[in-house]
């Protein structure tokens, strides 16, 4: 039997343990536990003494009050937090009960905040997502998307009579898009909606199996309704008489009785069953055989019906009619991305409290030193940590943005949006994606374990890279939204507020490199945002020049989708590269507006390692074109050493301003305080 549980420690070794393990927590690079421990050269620098109050004050934003509200209320009801072990069906009820209890009982109506106030409503979102991924997403699927379709894509006699129900959860709705064949292609879906003059109904259909709605969330158990995405057809109004096909609508069904809650006739639904994560969302499939629903139960903003089955719109072709359509579930991306960040930012905490404590070899008769002290853990996290900050202000401004969008209805705005939201969801959710399980890795062993939260964490947030738009198709969309304006720049056309840069950067940066700066190696110049700022727009700017050129030359022999396809990897680095260029323009802005001196400075430190690692992980670019010389490259990677070293030494300050309660840690080994002392008693000790 172990010593310890022979003889346990008295309070004083116990009391003087704890003191040895916080005190790790102190440490700074410039005071090393030894000698051998500088990994690297320590510069005479003035410490950095972030004040984690301050930090996080200026993280926190405006809607911090209602976070701690949520918060509040699911600590005080151990009943309503989701267990590590839990069955599918366990977790889909409890799931609905604390959506239900968010609502009714804690008071709080997020579809309200939807419509009235979309920055709170995101903010609701990331905390109750911090409570449970799943509850996250079952409210996103309630309120954003079936919520979102009524208001967004309906008009006020379907504002009257839907928003209650759905406010108050008597309407548990589900937004059936996708099919078994089409998700990311919504154009090619196939469920029908066919007028019939003589009953003033449409008629709901599922033509083959092929369009069977399938992944639809809440509709497995809970849904009460549908907003059903179909091909509005009206029939005899094409040419020669046939059928005219208007193209993609949305349209209310209900799918299940309200009182009953028995499935309506016409309406089969079967469970898609038990996923890799998000097990608390009843995901289902639907098929519809001829299901009547009245003329108003068309979500009819953008088109309409009249009575005698003529069909209007303000927007005058399909296409059009399409994007419209499409344009007003951009919520949910915004809302992705900003929760995302919110995912990374639990795991990065685990990980680095961790990582700070745990302590493996040291040198010859010293100490045993903390995992984080090694530089290759210190190059998995800091910059990790560096990009989490770069992302929190990179999605705050999505948020104003959208908000902003939503107000004004302004078109530059919307473009903006549209772009960015596409960009940042895809961008985001694919870094937080990979870095949870360097996150995983980073713990060793213990992270492994169910209760430390990365298998939750890693297995709930995965999909995010999907649903709401594929990763890979949504950048497309950004590249593409890139040529458009590109083109248009020559026909003299405006560029939205964010695109700007590309005007200043197609004249100035596509010059040659300068070579004398090529060549320019000081700390002062490498950590200019001026410097950084220029290197990643230039690298947009050549890109976006040099896919343009490729794709004309390859559409006149492969057409443009096959010259398109040719150029895929291509677009996607430029967008991808797009996005690190806004991300950092908004991370330098948010650095330059803090407020306060001190943590102005430590903000700086963190914004210089996310800039200059994402230039050092993408060197050959720089390299290949003689943008940076070789003694440059050098220096880069030498700065980006030191500067990861730094934040290793505030990295603590860092995560505690994240502001995250232990309710959403959860992970014992990344609780504020006395980590080993949580785990040990989770097993039993
Ligand atoms: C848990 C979960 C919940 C969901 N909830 C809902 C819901 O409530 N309502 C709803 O309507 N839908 C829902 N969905 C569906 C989801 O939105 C779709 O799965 C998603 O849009 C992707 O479509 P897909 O599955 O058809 O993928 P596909 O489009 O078939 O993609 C397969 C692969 O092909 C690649 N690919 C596709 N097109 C291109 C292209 N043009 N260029 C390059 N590569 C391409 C993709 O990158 C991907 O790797 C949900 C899905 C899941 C898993």
């Amino acid at each position: 039997m172990d010593d310890n549980r022979q003889n346990p420690s008295s309070g004083h070794e116990v009391a003087l343990r704890r003191i040895q393990r916080l005190s790790l927590h102190l440490y700074t690079p410039s005071e090393p536990h030894s000698g051998e421990l500088s990994l690297l050269p320590c510069r005479a620098k003035r410490n950095l003494s972030p004040s984690v109050e301050s930090l996080s004050e200026y993280m926190r934003g405006p809607h911090r009050e209602i976070q701690a509200r949520i918060f509040e209320f699911f600590q005080s009801r151990p009943d309503l937090q989701t267990p590590v072990e839990i069955s599918m069906a366990e977790h889909r009820q409890l799931c609905m009960r604390q959506i239900t209890a968010l609502v009714r009982e804690a008071g709080i109506r997020p579809f309200r905040y939807l419509v009235e106030n979309p920055s709170a409503y995101f903010a609701i979102a990331e905390a109750v997502g911090g409570v449970d991924i799943s509850l996250g997403i079952k409210m996103g699927v309630q309120f954003s998307l079936w919520g979102g379709s009524v208001i967004n894509l309906g008009t006020k006699k379907h504002k009257e009579k839907y928003f209650d129900g759905i406010d108050n959860l008597d309407y548990p709705g589900c937004f059936a898009m996708t099919e078994l064949h089409h998700g990311s292609n919504v154009q090619a879906l196939q469920t029908t909606a066919t007028f019939d003059p003589i009953t003033d109904e449409f008629v709901i259909n599922t033509p083959n199996d092929g369009a069977i709605k399938w992944w639809i969330g809440n509709a497995a158990v809970h849904g009460k309704f549908a907003s059903v995405f179909a091909r509005l057809i009206l029939p005899l109004q094409g040419k020669g008489g046939k059928s005219a096909d208007m193209g993609i609508h949305a349209f209310i069904v209900p799918i299940r009785d309200l009182e009953t809650h028995v499935l309506l006739p016409g309406v089969e639904i079967h469970d898609c069953g038990h996923k890799v994560g998000l097990n608390g969302v009843d995901n289902g499939a639907l098929r519809f055989s001829h299901v009547r629903v009245p003329r108003d139960n068309l979500l009819n903003r953008f088109g309409d019906v009249s009575r005698d089955g003529k069909y209007t719109s303000s927007l005058p072709t399909v296409n059009k009619r399409f994007a419209a359509t499409l344009g007003e579930l951009v919520g949910g991306r915004v809302g992705l991305a900003y929760s995302s960040v919110g995912v990374l930012k639990i795991a990065v905490t685990i990980a680095v409290r961790y990582s700070l404590l745990r302590q493996q070899f040291g040198p010859p008769r010293k100490p045993e030193v903390s995992v984080l002290d090694y530089q290759s853990q210190q190059h998995r996290l800091m910059p990790m940590l560096a990009s989490t900050y770069a992302f929190h202000f990179a999605t705050q401004y999505l948020v104003d943005k959208y908000s902003e969008m939503k107000k004004t209805n302004d078109d530059q705005v919307i473009g903006d949006v549209h772009a960015l939201s596409a960009g940042l969801k895809s961008y985001v959710t694919s870094y937080t994606a990979r870095s949870i399980s360097t996150c995983r890795e980073s713990c060793g062993g213990h992270g492994y374990a169910a209760v430390n939260q990365f298998g939750i964490l890693r297995n709930d947030h995965d999909i995010f890279q999907t649903f709401e738009g594929d990763n890979t198709v949504l950048l497309q969309q950004v590249a593409g939204d890139l040529l458009k304006r590109y083109q248009e720049k020559f026909k003299g056309g405006t560029l939205t507020m964010t695109w700007n840069y590309l005007r200043e950067s197609m004249s100035s940066y596509l010059s040659q490199p300068n070579p004398v700066t090529a060549r320019w190696e000081g700390e002062d110049h490498l950590r200019d945002p001026k410097f950084q700022l220029d290197a990643f727009r230039y690298r947009t700017s050549r890109l976006l020049q040099s896919v343009a050129a490729r794709l004309q030359k390859h559409s006149k022999t492969l057409g443009s989708f096959g010259a398109w396809n040719r150029c895929l990897n291509h677009l996607l680095t430029l967008a991808e590269s797009h996005i690190e260029s806004v991300v950092l323009a908004k991370f330098i802005e948010a650095v330059q507006n803090c407020p306060d001196a001190n943590t102005r400075e430590v903000l700086k430190l963190v914004c210089d390692l996310y800039a200059l690692d994402r230039i050092w992980k993408d060197i050959g670019t720089y390299r290949n074109v003689d943008y940076v010389a070789p003694n440059k490259a050098k220096a880069i990677h030498k700065l980006t050493d030191y500067l990861s070293f730094q934040v290793r030494g505030i990295a603590r300050e860092l995560v505690d301003a994240f502001d995250l309660p232990d309710l959403v840690i959860r992970a014992p080994i990344g609780m504020a305080s006395e980590a080993y002392e949580q785990y040990t008693q989770h097993v039993g000790f």
